[in-house]
């Protein structure tokens, strides 16, 4: 086990706090400082940057931000029992750790931080996407982070980086890739978890761009994507009906056969499509 602070190893941390993992939390603990430092330096240099962590649990990621440098780590946590163990890793670190009990679902961190923002999560499977979609979902662009460095299940994180034509292809990807620079930077084996999951994990590292990489009206594009994908069998003339009922017109001036299906177009023409639905038919 590394030594990469002058605290107790992550098992005992765990054994003294009694911190069983709780499968309703989606808790499934790295207890290697090795692997949670190289996550942390999956995130670039941290040295002058904030960084938010989700669900913190016993410290183990927080520990490796620390190490490597963040110059403050706002970490969320909803599950009390961690709060104790993540108090010794504050005393550890004074004034560079604030921790937050409660749901990140809930609470708007902005209040407590100074841009640039880094987040850096190795995040519950039940709101892991839901926050991801939150987060590349603002009103404006660019958001007020500068990176997103998560750990997924591994079939989540292949559908934020799918190209157009797989099978992963679909809402995440294209949410992802419009406005972001998205890739997989390591994978992990359940056995690098306690307790293992049944599934392999991927980290994704998502850089948001200063612009998108092609304009579109943000909410009228995810409208698009998602009628085109929540019915990805059909045909898009059939499936994008309900956003225009000449959407057939729109696609053919667009040069997009009306034949086509979502996972076949790519971003570029998807956001050409929602920049044309925004225009009232001529
Ligand atoms: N970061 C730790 C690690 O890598 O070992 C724990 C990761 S574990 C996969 C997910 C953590 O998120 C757990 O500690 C769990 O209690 C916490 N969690 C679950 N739902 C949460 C929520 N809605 N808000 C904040 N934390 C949450």
């Amino acid at each position: 086990m590394a030594q990469i602070d002058g605290l107790p190893p992550l098992r005992e941390v765990i054994a003294t706090h009694d911190l069983q993992a709780k499968k309703a939390l989606g808790q499934n603990f790295l207890l290697d400082l090795n692997l949670t430092a190289r996550i942390a330096r999956a995130a670039g240099d941290l040295t002058g940057a904030d960084v938010i962590e989700v669900g913190p649990g016993p410290g183990g990621l927080t520990r490796g931000l620390l190490a490597e440098g963040a110059r403050r780590v706002l970490a969320i946590e909803k599950d009390p029992r961690c709060l104790p163990a993540l108090a010794e890793i504050a005393a550890a670190y004074p004034g560079r750790l604030q921790v937050i009990g409660g749901d990140a679902l809930e609470i708007d961190p902005l209040d407590h931080l100074t841009p640039p923002i880094k987040i850096v999560a190795n995040l519950p499977y039940n709101v892991g996407t839901e926050l991801l979609v939150r987060w590349l979902t603002p009103p404006a662009w660019p958001p007020f982070w500068t990176s997103l460095t998560l750990m997924f299940q591994k079939e989540v994180a292949e559908r934020i980086v799918a190209r157009p034509g797989s099978k992963a292809y679909g809402r995440l990807a294209l949410l992802a890739q419009w406005r972001s620079e998205a890739r997989i930077v390591l994978t992990l084996p359940p056995s690098a978890f306690t307790p293992p999951p049944k599934i392999d994990s991927a980290v994704v590292h998502l850089t948001a761009l200063p612009q998108p990489r092609y304009p579109a009206p943000a909410k009228l594009l995810e409208r698009v994507v998602a009628a085109a994908f929540n019915q990805r069998r059909k045909m898009l003339r059939a499936a994008l009906k309900s956003l225009d009922p000449q959407i057939e017109g729109r696609l053919d001036r667009l040069g997009i056969a009306p034949t086509a299906r979502a996972e076949e177009i790519g971003l570029e023409q998807f956001c050409a499509l929602a920049r044309d639905l925004d225009t009232p038919r001529a």
